[in-house]
This record gives C-alpha cells, structure tokens and sequence, in this order.
C-alpha cells in the first residue's frame, strides 16, 4: 500500500529524489506540501489543486477536531472524500496548535500560559473558538487522526518554545518520547495498515538533545520520520538548517523525511540539499491573502525574499503577469494592475488569484528541483535562484 523509492541520489549532499506511493496517489519527492487548514487550502477548490500539481495537501488535527469534528468526516469517508479531493492527504497530531494556541510559546503572559495544562497522560487544552474543555492522549491523537483517515499521520508530540533552556527541554524531552511510543503502539494496534505514521524529532536548538532524540526516533517502528520545532526557530534560518544537518546523518536512508512547517523560498533549496524529501508551509498561501506575490530570478532575490508587494502603487498601471516566468493560469491570463485592483477594492478573488499563483509557484519550484536533481544539476540551479 505504501512504498517509498529512492530514485536519485547525490553523492557529495544527502540530496535526493524519491517516489513515495500511496494509497491514494504517488507523491514524487522532493515536494511541497501546501496547508489546508480547515479541510480546504484556503481560496482554492481541490480542482484548482489539481490544475496547479499538488500531489499531497496537508490538514489539521486540532481545528478538524473542533470542527466539524472527526467522526462527521468519518462519516463522509474520511478528508479526502469529505472536501471532494481523490489524492493523498496527510494530517499532523494537533500537538502544535495545541501548544500554539495555547500560548505556551509566551510563558511570559500567565493569563495566556493558563490555557493548556500538561501531564504525563496528556494535555488538557482549553478550545481557542468557545473556550470549551478538550483532552488529548497520544492514544486520542491517533485515534482521531484513523477517523479523519489521511494517508500520512503524525506521531503526538509537544512543540517546545525556543526559549526554552538546554536544561528545561531536557526534562520533557522522555514525556515527549513516551508519548511518541504510545502513538505508535496504538496505531499498529488499530490502523489496518491503511496509514502511515511519523515520529517526530524533537530537542528545540540543541544539538545534544536533538541527537537523543534522533537516536530514540529511529530506535522505533516509525513508518517515515519528521523533523518537527524548527518552524520556532523564528527568523535564524541558520538554526533551521543546523537542526536538520544535526538529525539527517543518523536517520535510515529507507524511509521518507518530512520537515514541519518550513518553506521559504531559499529555505526549500536548503533543506532539500539537505536530505529533506517533503515539507508544508502555511506561507504561500498565507502570503498570497496579504497581497505578496512569490516572483522568480532576475526580479526576485534573497534580498526581497523573492516577493512583491501587489498593493503597492508602482502596480497600479503595470501589464505585467505576476511573474514573468510563471506558467499558471493567472499569469497567463491577467495583469498586475488587474490584481492590484481587486486587493485595493478587496474583491474575493484577489486572494484566489493569489494563493494559486503562490502555490503554483513553490509547487513548480519543488518539481524543476527535482528535475535538477534527476540532471545532476541541482548546484546549477541553487546558484540561479540564491545569487
Ligand atoms: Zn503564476
């Protein structure tokens, strides 16, 4: 049912290129993962998601949960057949919104920090819609994730705040493990081998810690790995990039790596090089909804972090696509000025034009990546776009 295939692989970097088949679907690796939150990557219907290539989309555990709640989407299938989309789907374990929205991350606001409360057994949380009470056990994270029934799930995990001490994320770290391992023993008690389960590396910026629990990770049974609380790192992409070069040398070659929540432009380059075979990132589409439009070499550049902002003035007569090197449906069909008017007159389909340009894009750049790779001109490529 599932099958992950090195196809390529560079002698020098961890870099690779993989086919990873699925029950619905094969996903050609390296490749985004767009997020689609609510069961719907926002603006766009599951055909547009075609249209632009996506092979893989990713929900959430937590606001499914919530609403409309796994059991009605069980009802309808599971999430794919719930929001009409027939490909492979992935969903993580709530443990990050739990712990984002709950605020921990701010442990300095304690009327904020009073949201969540942690034992061994699990995390009481209180809802961010209603303020009503949830539980979740790794036991219950599973459980909801084989209701919601994607094809990639996510062990439970805490998502540790950066401002954690060396000391601090070392005392939570075995709590972290244990409920990683009772994922794991629940889901291959009861998932059918109709899924898939990652554990997740934790440690926040510490390479001792990160090391412990790269060793414990993949000591388990674990289907694929993920690399999860770098997205914390803020903005030291220096820290990102150390995480993953601390965890990737121990990690099995065999089974496929999912980096959590990190996809900027040159970030992809990075982490791909680096042995990552798929990532999801909220900020294409998140980005496209405020209006910056992902460009490609020569206008974009790591200093404008290959970005324009379509609200501004200098667009407002410009007959330009969004990108002049963009085969999407949008750049071929309307003009800068044409989007810069419908966010200024804030129509709705300003932020769908956006967000599938947006996603087109970095799905596009994951696949001549990939190309790259396959060429062994991977380097060539890295030197065009990060000058
Ligand atoms: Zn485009």
């Amino acid at each position: 049912m599932f099958e992950f295939k090195i196809i390529k692989k560079d002698k020098k970097t961890k870099i690779r290129a993989g086919v990873f088949t699925t029950p619905h679907g094969i996903i050609k690796t390296p490749m985004y993962v767009p997020v689609g939150t609510q069961a719907s990557v926002k603006a766009l219907t599951p055909n547009d998601l075609k249209e632009i290539g996506v092979q893989i989309f990713f929900s959430n555990t937590y606001h499914l949960h919530l609403r409309p709640g796994e059991k009605l989407i069980n009802k309808f299938g599971g999430l794919g057949k719930f929001m009409g989309w027939n490909g492979p789907t992935m969903t993580d374990s709530g443990g990050y919104q739990i712990f984002s929205l709950g605020d921990r991350l701010e442990e300095k606001n304690p009327e904020r920090t009073k949201l969540i409360k942690i034992t061994n057994d699990g995390v009481k949380f209180w809802s961010h819609l209603d303020g009503s009470t949830h539980f979740f056990s790794p036991e219950d994270s599973i459980r909801i994730q084989h209701d919601l029934g994607a094809d990639l799930i996510v062990a439970f995990d805490e998502c540790l705040s950066y401002f954690l001490t060396e000391k601090e994320v070392e005392k939570v770290l075995p709590r972290i493990h244990n409920w990683e391992k009772r994922s794991l023993d629940y889901h291959k008690k009861h998932s059918k081998g109709k899924q898939f389960l990652y554990g997740v590396i934790q440690g926040a910026a510490f390479k001792r810690l990160r090391k412990i629990s790269t060793d414990y990770i993949t000591s388990l049974d674990f289907d694929g790995i993920a690399i999860g609380g770098v997205a914390n790192a803020g903005e030291s992409k220096k820290a990102i990039y150390d995480v993953i070069n601390w965890v990737i040398p121990d990690l099995p070659e065999e089974k496929p790596r999912h980096l959590l929540g990190v996809g900027e432009v040159d970030d992809i380059f990075e982490i791909i090089e680096r042995g990552i075979d798929t990532f999801d990132c909220v900020i294409p589409t998140r980005l496209g909804r405020t209006g910056f439009i992902f460009v490609s070499p020569k206008e974009g550049n790591l200093k404008n972090r290959f970005r324009i902002d379509i609200q501004k003035a200098k667009w407002a007569s410009s007959k330009l696509p969004l990108d002049q090197n963009c085969n999407c449906y949008v750049c071929q069909n309307f003009t800068r000025a044409y989007v810069h008017h419908l966010f200024r007159t804030r129509e709705l389909l300003a932020y769908r034009l956006a967000s599938y340009h947006n996603v087109y894009f970095v799905i596009n750049l994951s696949k001549k990546i990939r190309e790259s790779i396959l060429k062994d001109k991977f380097n060539v490529m890295k030197k065009e776009w990060l000058v």
